[in-house]
């Protein structure tokens, strides 16, 4: 019981053989990320099955999260494969002709984009290499003027940071790859680009009109109106990812550690798990080294109590993705070693009323300098709301449903121990035991009944 930062590992190309995966999840993976930008359906599918049975084999929860691709929006061809060249200041339009692009024009496909454009808007391209602005609309031409970039070619990718893009939250792939997956039970739901409320209520209406299962919802912050929203939107979704990648491009990038840490701190107040996402080890894709910022990135992800880091390309398509998440595990380790080291003072949370329940948990365990928490898991709701208060010691989650125990795998501190024996005291004991944890108190939580036991 090392680390309390929960790892989340993409799973590619270079690490989805059933040996890589099984000595990823060995080495500390805690959810794997399966993407459907990349593969979709069956090859998907067998990826998940190959999780649940290493889970099985080695005896080790591991949560499975697809993540849905989203309104993702890409320009048309050009005439030719080749890169045309951008002026600083050249007007450039876009619009919905379907035929080849040149220097002065290209198709933007999706027309209900092309037609909420707005003049001032801003269109950033390739990763925000290319920033162009609205000058003129019309719902089938749009007019900008190009402010930064030198060259364009076909199918690059544009954010629209300024701009309220009105299609659903979930596109046409996004529905046919969530059908499919439904059929895998997931544990965990991953929506991009997210910008209101309402597109959570929306997948949480899709999925419940197809399974009774209760998969979860993370909802991906990489918008300017979603981060606007974030309170409002961690209370509809069950959790949520930084998604940095996007999020720098959206926003200025100076602006991306404050909103990461206003985000961790909304979801701690909300009881929602949160996941820090993308490029967190980056440069690992062609390295067996993380550089020290990286280093202080992952430990600062702990420090700052979120719930999970991730791996993207380093374990995707990374020259050793196992080696990555060793490196990461050694970071997050010697980080929440630190932390508590000088365990958390459950007084300073904030905005916790006094009489929060889980807030008497922590405190009764603070107070008693109790070595775990015991949670009879039912559902998933008392384990996070007690991982949210950040008690720094081990918060052992007995759960006789194996969705609960894979679910809890994001939440920090939390141990799922999966048990289809009956709730009793000495089960309470035995979880402890299985951690190592064989002296000191247990502060044991039963529904509403919370009590101190003493291990002997
Ligand atoms: P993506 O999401 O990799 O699906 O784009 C993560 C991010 O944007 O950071
Ligand atoms: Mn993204």
């Amino acid at each position: 019981m090392k680390k309390y930062t929960k790892i989340t590992a993409s799973i590619g190309p270079n690490c989805e053989d059933r040996e890589t995966l099984i000595r990823m999840i060995s080495a500390g993976v805690n959810m794997c990320r399966l993407n459907f930008s990349h593969d979709t359906g069956d090859i998907q599918g067998r990826k998940i099955d190959m999780i649940r049975e290493i889970s099985a084999e080695l005896n080790i929860p591991v949560a499975v999260m697809i993540d849905l691709q989203g309104p993702k929006h890409r320009i048309g061809n050009f005439k030719t494969e080749g890169k045309y060249p951008l002026k600083i200041g050249q007007t450039f339009t876009f619009d919905s002709f379907d035929t080849p692009g040149d220097e002065t024009r290209v198709q933007l496909p999706d027309a209900e984009v092309l037609a909420s454009l707005k003049v001032g808007d801003r269109v950033l391209l390739n990763d925000g290499k290319i920033e162009m602005q609205v000058t003129s609309a019309s719902p089938t031409s749009v007019e900008t003027k190009v402010i930064r970039g030198t060259e364009i070619w076909s199918r690059r990718g544009f954010n629209l940071p300024d701009t309220e893009i009105s299609t659903s939250v979930l596109t046409k792939k996004d529905r046919a790859d969530l059908e499919y997956a439904l059929t895998k039970n997931p544990d965990w739901v991953a929506i991009s680009f997210v910008q209101k409320p309402e597109d959570i209520a929306e997948v949480r209406d899709f999925i419940t009109e197809r399974t009774s299962a209760p998969i979860k919802i993370i909802a991906k912050i990489e918008r300017p109106n979603a981060v606007e929203r974030i309170t409002e939107i961690a209370a509809a979704a069950d959790g949520i990812m930084i998604a940095r990648g996007d999020l720098a491009v959206e926003v200025p990038y100076a602006e991306v550690p404050a909103i990461s840490r206003h985000i961790i701190r909304e979801c701690r107040k909300m009881n929602k798990p949160v996941i820090v996402a993308t490029q967190m080890l980056g440069s690992m894709v062609n390295s067996e080294f993380p550089t020290r910022a990286e280093i202080t990135d992952v430990a600062n992800t702990a420090y700052l109590r979120a719930d999970s880091t991730m791996t993207s390309e380093e374990t995707t398509i990374g020259i050793n993705p196992v080696n990555v998440i060793e490196t990461m595990y050694n970071i997050l380790a010697y980080a929440d070693a630190d932390t508590i080291a000088n365990p958390y003072d459950w007084s300073r949370v904030e905005n916790i009323p006094e009489n929060d329940w889980s807030r008497s948990v922590a405190s009764m365990a603070y107070l008693n300098k109790a070595s775990a928490i015991v949670v009879f898991a039912r559902d998933t709701i008392a384990a996070i709301e007690i991982s949210c208060r950040k008690p720094d010691i081990p918060v052992i989650a007995v759960c006789n449903d194996s969705m609960i125990a894979n679910q809890l795998c994001l939440a920090r501190g939390v141990f799922p121990v999966f048990s289809t024996e009956l709730f009793g005291m000495r089960d309470a004991f035995n979880a402890a035991r299985q951690f190592h944890i064989n002296s000191g108190k247990l502060v044991i939580v039963d529904e509403d009944k919370i009590s101190l036991r003493t291990l002997d």
